[in-house]
């Protein structure tokens, strides 16, 4: 197995917060984690440490090898390319059309030219369903569309790992099957993938293993019949018992 992301104790203060408490962790290429816990518990901070968004206070974060907590606002520019990120907002640039949302990275960051740019974005918004919305502008789309346009913007980047932080809880109900279809159908592509999430069933149809975390810590992992049938922490058993 090839390791691809690590953290190694790393911890995170907001003043006399401390918010993370010395996380260990690894994620195989490949792998689906799925994170589960209380809000609160460190998720989204974790998440954002991974790719630098939020600066650890301690502790190491590993990807590819290469130690990237050090590095240069410029150097984890071209980090961050690799590690798509997808938020429970959609974040599509208002001003812009589905299509050209897409085609922005690839075209300003990567230097593609706009004809093999929009020849990608459309096969990406194939890919999600939603081929048909390309001069759409993002308002005029339902939320699970939006957030579907969303995950085709990240991969346009070819990243090697999809971060995904509770990307359906902003949806109406209808429309969270649509979205985690999509993010299913990418995990049996074989991409290496983190995402946290309270949809249980989900959790216990795609995740490799599911990382449970509580105050900072994660807590329990294990596969889902392992975390979910058979919790071996109270903490872990009492969040379960509210949840499922
Ligand atoms: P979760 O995603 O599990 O709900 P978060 O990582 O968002 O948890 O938050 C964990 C803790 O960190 C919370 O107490 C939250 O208030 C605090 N926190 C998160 N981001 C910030 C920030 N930018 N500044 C100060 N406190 C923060
Ligand atoms: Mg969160």
């Amino acid at each position: 197995m090839t390791t691809i992301l690590e953290t190694k104790q790393l911890t995170k203060k907001f003043d006399d917060n401390l918010v993370l408490k010395g996380i260990d962790s690894k994620i195989e290429q490949g792998q689906v984690i799925v994170v589960i816990g209380p809000s609160g518990s460190g998720k989204s901070t974790y998440l954002r440490c991974l790719n630098l968004l939020e600066q650890p206070t301690s502790g190491e974060v590993v990807f590819e090898d290469q130690s990237i907590n050090q590095l240069t606002e410029a150097q984890l520019d071209g980090i961050r390319e690799k590690m798509g990120m997808v938020f429970q907002s959609f974040n599509l640039f208002a001003n812009y059309s589905v299509l050209d949302n897409i085609n922005l990275a690839p075209i300003n960051v990567q230097g593609m030219t706009k004809a093999d740019a929009t020849k990608q974005s459309q096969d990406l918004l194939q890919q999600v369903g939603v081929a048909d919305k390309a001069d759409a502008q993002p308002a005029s789309l339902s939320g699970g569309q939006q957030q579907r346009v969303a995950i085709a913007r990240a991969l346009a980047m070819h990243p090697d790992v999809m971060l995904f932080d509770e990307p359906t809880s902003a949806l109406d109900p209808e429309m969270v099957g649509e979205v985690l279809n999509v993010i299913k159908d990418l995990a049996q592509t074989g991409m290496t993938m983190i995402i946290v999430t309270h949809e249980m069933g989900f959790a216990k149809n795609v995740a490799d293993e599911v990382w449970f975390m509580d105050d900072g810590q994660i807590i329990e992992k294990g596969t889902p019949t392992e975390v979910f049938d058979h919790p071996q922490k109270a903490r872990t058993q009492d969040f379960l018992s509210k949840v499922l």
